[in-house]
């Protein structure tokens, strides 16, 4: 098979023939017809995420159909989802109290298992999701993570009118449509003078767009923090009113600066969110098509995976940047 492989952090992806990987007991093999490409990607390339299997086949938004199988839950040709989550233990206290996001010995698509930067990728049937009818593939592929991370932050962001994303890209685009769905106001907070992001975002309901690091237009009931970027955190927390909550969202940030107790006193709440349970999948893809989510991609052939990387971490991506893996 085809497939764009990490041989070393900070290198770029070589285009590889591979064997093709064989569905283990209770695995699916999954001829893949599309592959989001998600920030936690480019952290994995850029070395921030410690320990990666190497060499490695990035990707953890896939969606694809079902080539060969070794379990009973999919039949072959069904359309399936592989997300970042793929694989717990199912004994420890995390596994054992519905937080499987955060089992000890979690394993996840695209960074310890191989994923969907190729033609075909082998994953544990009880992680894969049916993909809901009305997307196509392409269109699908940013629910896998983009969607679902965005969906689990703004369930743990509580019950907001007032919500604020920072960092508009894919997630924050898939989230302002589910927010809006359900009644919410939201403001999309952006790089200083980014203008595309900030009409994107007013086109799909924002009421209001502006620069990350200025004022709101008012105080906020919660805050989403998408963008990697850690001085986003006392911005945020300044936004938010007395008991809101803000959200961190991504897998990695740079440091947080130092701040005054009193950004946080007042009962806010400052929190990270980690990974996806299977139940925030079944959730979402339940959800998604009634909003309905409409996702806004750019597509890219897989063996432009580099270029697709890169745009995304030059903040070029309009939406969610996608490969295009089968022609
Ligand atoms: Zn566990
Ligand atoms: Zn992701």
């Amino acid at each position: 098979m085809r497939a764009m492989v990490l041989d070393r952090p900070g290198t770029r992806l070589r285009e590889a023939e591979l064997p093709a990987p064989e569905p283990g007991r209770g695995q699916v093999g999954v001829a893949v017809d599309a592959c989001g490409v998600c920030r936690t990607d480019l952290h994995v390339v850029d070395g921030e995420l410690p320990e990666p299997k190497l060499p490695l086949v990035p990707g953890h938004q896939v969606v694809g159909r079902v080539a060969s199988t070794g379990g009973e839950r999919f039949a072959g040709g069904e359309r399936v989802g592989v997300p970042w989550l793929g694989w717990t233990c199912g004994e420890c206290r995390y596994c054992l109290s519905g937080r499987e996001n955060l089992c000890d010995r979690a394993r996840f698509t695209g960074y310890q298992l191989d994923g969907g930067y190729a033609e075909l990728v082998a994953a544990d049937e009880r992680y894969c999701f049916p993909v809901p009818e009305g997307y196509d593939d392409l269109q699908a592929a940013p629910l896998l993570c983009a969607g679902l991370i965005g969906y689990r932050a703004l369930r743990l962001a509580g019950d907001p009118e007032r919500l604020g994303l920072y960092g508009f890209g894919a997630s924050a685009h898939i989230v302002t449509q589910v927010a809006r769905h359900q009644g919410r106001r939201v403001f999309a907070f952006t790089r200083a003078g980014d203008n595309e992001s900030q009409g994107f975002a007013r086109g799909l309901g924002a009421e209001w767009a502006g620069d990350a690091l200025g004022p709101p237009p008012e105080e906020l009931d919660a805050a989403i923090i998408f963008a990697p970027v850690g001085d986003l955190v006392p911005a945020a927390l300044t936004a938010v009113a007395k008991g809101g909550t803000v959200v961190c969202a991504g897998i990695h940030m740079s440091d947080i600066p130092s701040f005054p107790y009193e950004l946080l006193w007042g009962e806010r709440v400052l929190r990270s969110v980690a990974n996806l349970t299977r139940r925030d999948g079944e959730e979402f893809m339940e959800l998604a098509p009634r909003v309905p989510v409409r996702t806004e991609i750019e597509t890219f052939p897989l063996a432009e995976a580099n270029e697709a990387l890169a745009r995304l971490r030059a903040g070029r991506v309009r939406g969610a940047a996608v490969l295009q893996v089968r022609d």
